[in-house]
Order: structure tokens, then sequence, then C-alpha cells
């Protein structure tokens, strides 16, 4: 039996189909995990046989994306590990190639999340978790320490009492700049977050200049990162760059999760051997096969891969 990913490309390769959409068994929206019995999770209390998945859309996306990432760059398995565990991408991709869709969303619900993250209740014979909510919660949030950076900084003035000071971010949330400017305005505000710069410090009282010093990666730059595009406006995402400088290394396109903002709803594109791929679990037709990179126009987060150094 062909794995999921083998399944997926080969169908981009033989779509005849003329509006280029497909259905393959990828991630569907939700899930049911029935407890076989005379399992040990049968004999807790309050006893319950199945367990219910819903609003699954703030997962979704994010796991196809993982799932394509980790196969289409060989290394990145073993780097991925050291940050998300052995076993987890073990067998994360082990479930994913299976097609165990319940299970590996079951496994990042509690593997990764917390609890306090999603809504769960007993109904009658079945366990509900509903992930109804924020993808970035849902799954940016958790990605341990991949994404985290710090800068510190240091007041001129010897008498400021919060002379040093670090900033440590988990995730990379970077605004539209404040001025409207043209051109790439995603390097810019990414430059803005990871530049060093001295502004006036803004401690009470304090009148001296704070220097900030380069941003930088705690565990060295990612295989890749999730930049959190919510606060971004439709207009000002007219132009998504393909490559980006993030710290000193250079960043390619990989994907992206879009919102609808009407349906509360996520779906997420990516890219396989070049060609773009929009996947909805929701929909019958949960891939199209698109004929040009998508609009980003309701854009939550984009993804970008690290480029192999070139030697
Ligand atoms: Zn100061």
């Amino acid at each position: 039996m062909k794995t999921l990913f083998e399944e997926i490309k080969a169908s981009i390769k033989n779509n005849y189909d003329p509006d280029r959409s497909f259905w393959r068994p990828v991630l569907p929206w939700g899930g049911v995990f029935t407890i076989k019995a005379g399992r040990k999770a049968v004999s807790c209390t309050p006893l319950y046989v199945e367990i219910n998945l819903k609003n699954t859309c703030t997962i979704d996306g994010f796991l196809m994306l993982l799932y394509v990432i980790l196969h289409e760059n060989e290394h990145f398995p073993k780097e991925l590990s050291l940050h998300l565990g052995r076993e987890f991408v073990d067998y994360f991709l082990y479930l994913m190639d299976s097609y165990n869709f319940t299970t590996v969303k079951l496994l990042w619900i509690w593997d990764k999340m917390e609890k306090r993250q999603y809504k769960s209740e007993v109904h009658k014979a079945s366990l509900e978790i509903d992930l109804f909510g924020n993808e970035h919660d849902n799954f940016t949030k958790n990605l341990e320490s991949l994404m985290s950076t710090i800068q510190e900084s240091y007041c001129s003035n010897s008498s400021c009492p919060t002379r040093m000071q670090e900033d440590l971010q988990r995730t990379i949330n970077i605004n539209p700049p404040q001025e409207i400017p043209h051109g790439d305005l995603i390097q810019r505000a990414v430059d803005e977050l990871f530049c060093s710069k001295i502004e006036l410090c803004e401690q009470y009282g304090c009148d001296g200049l704070r220097e900030f010093t380069q941003r930088v990666f705690y565990h060295g730059a990612p295989p890749f990162v999730v930049l959190n595009m919510q606060q971004w406006k439709p207009e000002e995402l007219a132009y998504v760059p393909y490559h980006l400088d993030l710290s000193d290394h250079k960043y390619l396109l990989e994907g992206a999760t879009l919102f609808n903002k009407e349906e509360h709803h996520y779906s997420a594109a990516f890219q396989i051997d070049g060609y773009w791929i929009h996947y909805d679990g929701l929909r019958n037709v949960n891939l199209i096969l698109l004929n040009k990179p998508p609009e980003f126009l309701l854009l939550s987060s984009l993804v970008y891969i690290r480029a192999a150094e070139n030697k």
C-alpha cells in the first residue's frame, strides 16, 4: 500500500481532471476513535468507548504541512526530533503514512497540547474533544522551543533600574510596518523584529538610550518557521516573498494557512514538487491543484523552510 505522501504525489502527476481538484483520503475534519474492548482506557471513569473530535481545522492544516515538510526534506525528521522528541516524530510519520488520521490528531492533542487549550466533556459513552479556537494557540504555541528567539538590550543610563533586559519569544509574531512603505513589507517586518537597534529607553523617568542586540534563535536556525500573520490586512499582503532572510539564514516559502472569517474555518496551502495545492479537510473535494500560487487574502500564517546551505 502506498503511503499518504506517495498517494498525493501520484495524484498530482496523474491529474487529468479539467478542474484539477481531487479527493484523496487526506486528513478529514473531525474524527472518531473507537476504544476497543479490553483496553485499559475502558476501565477508567467516567466510562466511554468512543472519542469524538470536533472543530479540528485549528490543527489539521498544520499537521498536513508538517507532514509534507518532513517528507520533502530528508534531514528534517532528525532535526525536528531534537525539538519535538524522536518518538513523537516517528509515530507522527507512521500514523500519517498509514492514514490513521484520528490517532494522529489525538497524538498531537495529548502529546503537545495542554488540557486548558481545548474543551472536553463526556456525552453518554463518548468523550468529545472540541478544538474550536485559534490555530496559533492550538498548534504554533505547542512547538516546544523550536522557534524560540532572544534579544538582549542594554540602557546607556547607569542608574536605569532595568539596565539589562532580555526578550525571549517562543513564536514569531510580525506586525505590518507603521508607515505605508512599498516593496517587501513582510521582509521589512521580519528585519524589524530581528535587527539590532537603538531606541529611547521606555523605563519611566529614564532618559537613556537602549541598545538592542540582534535577535537570535535560541537553539539555532530551525528547520521551519511559522510566521503569525493575524495582524495583517489583505491589502498589506499584496506581495508575499518566496525567499526570506531570517537571522542570517535563507528561508523558502513552503505553505500557508488560511482563515475564513464567516465560517470561522481554517484551511491550508502547500507545495509539493513545485505544485501548489489547497487542502481543506471539511470539503468533499479536499485537495485542489492550483494553477498558480494562491493569493493569500485570508492569511493566518506563512510557513517557511530553511534553505539548504550552499556548499
Ligand atoms: Zn533606561
